[in-house]
């Protein structure tokens, strides 16, 4: 967490910063560890103020912010971290500010100052600032297609030859950008496949019913706005909850009744040290299980 709907978000609710020029940067007073900025703030000012934001958008669990000087700074909210215009959860754990003006000629009923805050409770999230050749190299280089570019076949191509169990596979960004545990498992529950198979035993109807999983996951988590977990940290760009927790299936819902065969309970397990939920008796290693519907 956050994941691709919850970054999505994120970028969905900064959008208004769009045109609007950068003033200052600064690091705000906090006693915790700090989080890692990359250069220095006295360098990323100097190659941002008096630049206005050309466009924002999101890369795998990242959110970009281009200025019309073509740097980009590059925000990975890691496990905690949160992106917002106001309200902040606390003061405690805000991080980073950038000041933004807008022009009072295309203001249009906007506010003409605005805050971007960078927010971390446990201070894993990174900001950096980098050129377009250095995003290519460091950033989009290790990273595979976004998960909601994928299709069956790309899923096949990319994944289908590795002995890595599908849950542990479809976790890892260079394979496929916007996974993270909490959606990998949701997927594998929609799509009816038991998280432990290995990939390379998966059927290309298997292969199929994930990539259709996979974008009515994701798609329907980007409506609700993300998830927001019992710890309540995960929130929208002006301190709002987001809804897709509600209609988790399985995470975190370990024993209680399957709600699709109503014949098992929901277990949990651990792959690679996260855990995972599914249904013993629904999610198959191979083919369907009699309940299966397509919807
Ligand atoms: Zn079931």
């Amino acid at each position: 967490m956050p994941e691709l709907p919850e970054v999505e978000t994120m970028c969905r609710g900064i959008r208004s910063i769009i045109g609007c020029r950068f003033e200052s940067v600064n690091e705000l007073p906090c006693r915790l560890r700090p989080i890692l900025i990359q250069p220095s703030l006295t360098a990323i000012a100097s190659q941002l103020v008096g630049t206005r934001v050309d466009s924002v958008s999101r890369l795998g669990k990242r959110v970009l912010i281009r200025s019309d000087n073509s740097i980009y700074i590059v925000i990975e909210p890691r496990m905690t971290g949160l992106v917002l215009l106001k309200d902040p959860p606390n003061q405690t754990h805000l991080r980073l500010e950038f000041c933004l003006s807008r022009d009072p000629d295309v203001a249009g009923g906007q506010p003409d100052h605005m805050r971007l805050l960078f927010w971390d409770r446990r201070g894993l999230g990174t900001v950096r600032c980098m050129t377009s050749e250095e995003l290519d190299q460091r950033v989009c280089h290790r990273l595979g297609p976004d998960a909601l570019a994928m299709d069956d076949l790309v899923y096949r191509q990319r994944l289908g030859k590795s002995t890595r169990a599908i849950k542990v596979a479809l976790m890892d960004q260079a394979a496929v950008a916007g996974i993270g545990n909490l959606y990998a498992s949701e997927i594998l529950f929609l799509a009816g496949i038991d998280p432990r198979t290995r990939c390379h035993r998966l059927s290309r109807d298997q292969w199929s019913r994930i990539h259709q999983a996979a974008r009515r996951v994701l798609l329907d988590a980007i409506e609700y706005e993300g998830s927001t977990l019992s710890d309540g940290t995960y929130r929208n760009a002006i301190n709002g909850e987001g809804g897709y927790q509600h209609f988790h299936r399985v995470y975190d819902r370990e024993d209680e009744p399957c709600g699709r065969c109503r014949q098992g309970r929901i277990r949990r397990t651990v792959q690679a040290q996260r855990s995972t939920f599914f249904c013993p008796a629904c999610q198959l290693r191979r083919g369907r299980h009699s309940s299966w519907v397509e919807d």
